[in-house]
């Protein structure tokens, strides 16, 4: 059965309704005693021009992300550079003082990474905001990592061009802070994380030393791969101050298809029939029941709201081969028990359906605190983990709403609480442990996207053993061995 969408274009608008808690621990560099007074005097005197915010009521504004019911504290201090020279200058002086630093980007992100620390400078990336060269013959941006995803993308499609990542939040975060958790979002099944799409960066190391890596060449096997360690590094090994980044001719408008299905193995099932019937969607979503009958309460789109899930396929091939391609996907559908399946009848309606997609956290936020978790699986294993998920609910008595990037074997199951519910942090500690060990168990992972910040350093040692935590120690010990750059993140 196919039908339309209602005629009501969705309301958007971008809230940030999130609970603060804050538990107090300042941070420090081991052993070090605290000279941060004498530290600010020097930034005032050797960057005169640097805009630093040492008001408390600016910097209570860079004290979380978006994860606001983690631990987060008060930064020292606030520096918004805009210049490499000034972050290399700070990044000395972090040294020198022993104070230690945390990265920023545009603070939406969902693992406590850029949250402030007590005692620590927050140096955040929002000045340095410059498209720096369009190169069309090499098909490459040159950028300063402060610029908005959603902006980056404007300016390069002005010249015919498409730059790829595309998280959900592409219009609140940065290029930065897409680099620093290698962010993923709704065309990775096709186009690959961020981590895919850089081919260099300028990075500061924590002592202030400027190092270039990569550069404008498609290949290039010079050394370690060092562009591919800093890219989802957190802001642990240095800071981004600017990117190389790779560009494709800008795509046709994507054709756009839901399917409906009555059970959620249906669409597990779905995906992975998708996924081997000799098509490459750009985008397969899915979203479950209470996430379905959230968005749509929140946007009225007139979706199927007793349907346990619904996937979103789209296609950014030219509209013949759309055609093509979205209909072997509805195939796959319904040879995987779709009960409904409908195509957007154009570019616009298609653009309401991937808007809501995105907006579905602020939608499920509406009921109450949400608590995003971010887990992956290979493919295959989609429907497992959605079992999974459907029994951590019942044996934990949470309530929990799963969308995601289910091409990419990515979910986001999200633990919703009435806002004022003491069970919240105790039950979302259990119940994520029986999630991050249901994932290992299917050979997936902990973070696919938003990486260990301070939320899962605990399960990064699960996954990895800790042989491999133990590498990454020594990787961290070579770049930061003062541990100045965001600590306690990551490892
Ligand atoms: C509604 C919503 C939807 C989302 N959807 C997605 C999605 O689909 N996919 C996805 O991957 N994420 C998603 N996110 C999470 C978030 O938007 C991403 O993690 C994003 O990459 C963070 O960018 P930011 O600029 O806000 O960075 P921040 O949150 O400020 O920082 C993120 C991390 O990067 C580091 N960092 C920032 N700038 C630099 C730099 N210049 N150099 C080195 N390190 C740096 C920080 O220290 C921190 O560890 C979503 C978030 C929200 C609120």
């Amino acid at each position: 059965m196919r039908r339309r969408l209602s005629e009501r274009p969705p309301r958007f608008g971008v809230l940030r309704t999130l609970t603060f808690v804050t538990v107090s621990s300042s941070a420090s560099v081991a052993g070090s005693e605290d000279r941060s007074p004498e530290f600010l005097a020097a930034i005032r005197s050797q960057l005169p021009d640097l805009r630093l915010l040492e008001d408390e009521v600016d910097r209570d504004s860079y004290r979380s992300d978006e994860t606001a019911y983690l631990h987060s504290e008060l930064p020292l201090a606030v520096a918004l550079p805009t210049t490499t020279a000034e972050v290399s200058a700070l990044l000395r002086l972090a040294s020198e003082f022993r104070v230690p630093v945390v990265p920023r980007g545009a603070g939406s992100g969902l693992s406590g990474g850029a949250a402030g620390l007590a005692g620590a400078l927050t140096i955040a990336m929002t000045r340095m905001d410059r498209i720096l060269e369009i190169d069309r013959p090499n098909l490459v941006v040159v950028t300063q990592p402060g610029i908005i995803n959603a902006e980056l993308k404007r300016r390069v499609a002005e010249e015919g061009l498409f730059y790829a990542p595309d998280p959900a939040s592409f219009e609140i975060c940065s290029i930065g802070g897409n680099l620093g958790t290698n962010a993923g979002g709704l065309c990775c099944v096709k186009y690959g994380q961020t981590r895919d799409s850089v081919l260099g960066l300028e990075v500061v190391l924590a002592d202030g030393r400027v190092i270039r890596t990569g550069g404008k060449n498609v290949k290039d096997v010079a050394g370690y791969a060092l562009t591919h360690l800093f890219v989802g590094s957190q802001g642990t090994l240095g800071i981004v101050t600017e990117a190389t980044l790779r560009l494709r001719p800008l795509p046709p408008a994507r054709s756009t298809m839901l399917a409906f299905f009555a059970s959620l193995d249906a669409a597990g099932d779905a995906v992975g029939r998708i996924a081997t019937a000799g098509v490459n969607p750009v985008t397969i979503e899915l979203l479950d029941q209470p996430t379905i009958e959230a968005v749509d309460e929140a946007h009225g789109l007139g979706l199927d709201r007793t349907a346990a899930a619904m996937l979103l396929v789209e296609s950014d091939l030219p509209a013949e081969a759309a055609a093509v391609e979205l209909a072997v996907a509805r195939e796959a559908c319904e040879a995987a028990g779709s009960t409904s399946t409908l195509v957007a009848a154009d570019p616009t309606e298609a653009d309401w359906l991937r808007q809501a997609r995105r907006l579905a956290l602020r939608a499920l936020e509406r009921q109450g605190t949400v608590r995003m978790e971010d887990v992956g699986v290979p493919r295959s294993r989609v429907t497992d983990l959605l079992r999974a998920i459907t029994e951590i609910g019942v044996r934990h008595g949470v309530r929990i709403a799963t969308f995601g990037h289910a091409g990419d074997g990515n979910l986001h199951p999200n633990f919703i609480f009435d806002r004022d519910d003491p069970r919240a942090e105790e039950v979302t500690e259990l119940a994520r442990a029986d999630l991050y060990r249901a994932a290992i168990a299917l050979g997936g992972t902990v973070t696919a996207e938003h990486g260990i910040g301070t939320s899962r350093r605990s399960a990064l040692v699960e996954q990895v053993g800790p042989g491999g935590v133990g590498v990454m120690r020594s990787i961290k010990d070579a770049l930061d061995p003062l541990g100045i750059l965001n600590p306690g993140r990551v490892i």
